[in-house]
């Protein structure tokens, strides 16, 4: 599908209005959320449901994620809230969980890809709740990313991304969480951990603790044991056209010299490398500038969160922002793999995976 330009809106009330209308209408809209920027159409049209992944260029056997406001709204989408799904959504919704269901009959199939079971969430953020009201339909929304990119965390890398193929980007800008949803199957008595991401393993343990008996479910090695059953984490995911390097906490810039040598000695001319740095110290660090004389002279420094959430927040930008800039690699260094460092390092090592890079 091609529309001619894609309408950027702010958020005042008529601007909500309109791209409620939009995707009453069937067109895809794509709306700010607490994790990333999500690609809506509305979940009970097919036609709708078929445009979004034409425009995405997502693989048919990859289901969506439905939006709905309210937990009553979820038996418009669910055959049956289990009991687990009910503790979950209470201790998370509105936030970035999405529980995995039984899908209600009537639900098209193209938005599960063909299965019987859904994934839903209520999200929290005013502006997405708003259209959700205003529609009052479900909204399949999937990251609003051409397929295989890295999520979109403001405006600018959903029109990078989708300009010209969707009808309306709303523009509240960057997202406050930076990475997707925790993915999670409620269909049983034990949560299953289907994709790590912003709500922890410990926030989950902590929810369950008292009510899920203790070693029913599987420690955060659950998220990649599990793979096989979150269809989209099968395929090629936050893959940015560079190779990513993952280094450890204080050791980015000593491998970024080794990767510029390797592409030296490789013939690579001029080789650029951009540097993202964390941890302890990071923020205002002590140390010396990059020496830009000697060795580390083609080195960009593109960023130095302070801690994992601040670099869940930046880490998409930064891997758009390195190929944006042709550099020939990116070296960033970990976090800790606590809370939401865990799905920040999922993420990092995907993207090392992906590209060709190393993970230390
Ligand atoms: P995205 O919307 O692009 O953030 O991706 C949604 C994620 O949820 C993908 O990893 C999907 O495979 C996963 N997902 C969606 N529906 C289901 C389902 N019914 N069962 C298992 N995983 C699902
Ligand atoms: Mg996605």
């Amino acid at each position: 599908m091609s529309v001619p330009t894609t309408r950027r809106m702010g958020t005042s009330g008529s601007e909500l209005a309109d791209a409620a209308a939009l995707l009453l209408a069937g067109e895809l809209v794509a709306l700010p959320t607490e994790t990333v920027y999500g690609l809506a159409a509305r979940a009970d049209d097919p036609g709708a449901i078929a445009r979004l992944f034409v425009a995405k260029g997502r693989p048919s056997d990859n289901p969506l994620i439905v939006h709905v406001a309210s937990m009553a709204a979820l038996a418009r989408v669910t055959a049956h809230v289990t009991p687990l799904a009910a503790l979950l959504l209470e201790r998370f919704a509105p936030g970035p969980l999405t529980v995995v269901l039984d899908a209600h009959p009537d639900l098209p199939r193209a938005v599960t890809a063909g299965l019987d079971s859904v994934a839903v969430r209520i999200p929290d953020h005013p502006v997405m709740l708003e259209v959700l009201r205003r529609c009052d339909v479900p909204l399949a929304a999937p990251s609003a990313n051409r397929s295989g990119r890295p999520s979109p965390t403001n405006a600018m890398h959903v029109l990078d991304d989708l300009g010209g193929r969707i009808a309306a980007v709303v523009d509240d800008g960057p997202t406050r969480i930076g990475l997707e949803s925790t993915v999670v199957d409620a269909r049983g008595t034990a949560p299953i951990v289907l994709r790590a991401g912003a709500v922890s393993h410990e926030d989950l343990l902590r929810a369950c603790s008292g009510v899920v008996p203790e070693g029913s479910w599987g420690d955060a090695a659950t998220v990649r044991a599990s793979e096989p059953r979150a269809p989209g984490t099968r395929h090629r995911h936050y893959a940015p056209d560079i190779p990513v390097h993952l280094a450890r906490p204080g050791e980015g810039r000593t491998t970024a010299v080794a990767v510029l040598g390797t592409l030296r000695a490789a013939g690579t001319e001029r080789p650029r490398i951009g540097l993202v740095t964390t941890g302890p110290g990071t923020a205002g660090r002590s140390e010396a500038p990059l020496d830009t004389t000697g060795p580390e002279a083609d080195i960009e420094h593109l960023g130095a969160p302070i801690d994992a959430s601040a670099l869940a927040r930046d880490l998409f930008a930064f891997l758009r922002r390195a190929e944006e800039r042709g550099l020939d690699a990116l070296v960033i260094e970990g976090v800790e793999e606590v809370d939401i460092g865990r799905a920040v390092m999922d993420r990092l090592r995907r993207a090392a995976e992906a590209s060709g890079g190393s993970a230390s």
